[in-house]
């Protein structure tokens, strides 16, 4: 495999100050991907030994929150099969640490619908995998408020939880908890905020304020 770029300090792609590497080899060419570069499997430079050395290195600062991978897409085949080395390391030294993964794939369709079951490898990346953003990136439904993501049809899926539940379990940023969280104890009506009773089941009712 070989990889576009190591971000030493990211705060874009996942919750705090991370460490993020781009890896080269996309194949789902999607319209105004943000960095079309690295759909070439042979863009940048070869990924070793060193670069995991060079990676943990730069996760050891305690205020880093962990690793992020991007690229180029780290759930092509080939750079599954390569990154896995990493994340195994990765997870050993800096258990407390989160890992993020950001694929084209769709997570029922595509990871649990075949690589899980036919690609050697996929499981034991996924077991190391806290949070896999999936989906291809599509132009009519970018957003940019969106947390992390770049089109509304993408995902945050917390990978541990909706294996083992076997449902799709999803992140939520502080900010989108509070908000859910306020929706479900109060409504608007005519701008003010109503406190809900206790014992009210109806479906929230909600005005532009
Ligand atoms: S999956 Fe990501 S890297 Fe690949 S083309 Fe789409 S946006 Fe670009």
């Amino acid at each position: 495999m070989n990889y576009a770029d190591i971000k030493q300090y990211d705060v874009a792609n996942g919750p705090g100050v991370r460490v993020s590497l781009f890896v080269s080899g996309c194949t789902h060419h999607c319209k105004e991907c943000f960095n079309p570069e690295t759909w070439d499997f042979g863009y940048g430079k070869p990924f070793t030994e060193e670069t995991i050395k060079e990676i943990i290195g730069y996760l050891e600062p305690s205020y880093i929150k962990g690793l992020t991978l991007l690229g180029g897409d780290p759930l092509e085949h080939c750079n599954q099969i390569a990154l896995l080395p990493l994340v195994k390391r990765v997870k050993e030294v800096y258990p407390e640490k989160n890992l993020w993964c950001y694929t084209g794939y769709d997570f029922e369709k595509d990871v649990k619908g075949y690589m899980m079951k036919e690609w050697e490898g996929t499981r034991e990346l996924l077991s190391y995998i806290d949070v896999l953003v999936d989906g291809e990136f599509e132009i009519e439904k970018k957003n940019l408020k969106l947390a992390f993501r770049g089109s509304s049809n993408q995902r945050i899926i917390l990978v541990q939880e909706s294996l083992e539940k076997g449902q799709l379990k999803l992140w939520h940023s502080a900010y989108e908890k509070e908000i859910m969280t306020k929706e479900k104890q109060y409504f608007f009506i005519n701008r003010k905020i109503i406190r809900r009773p206790k014992e009210e089941k109806t479906v929230l009712v909600r005005e532009n304020i």
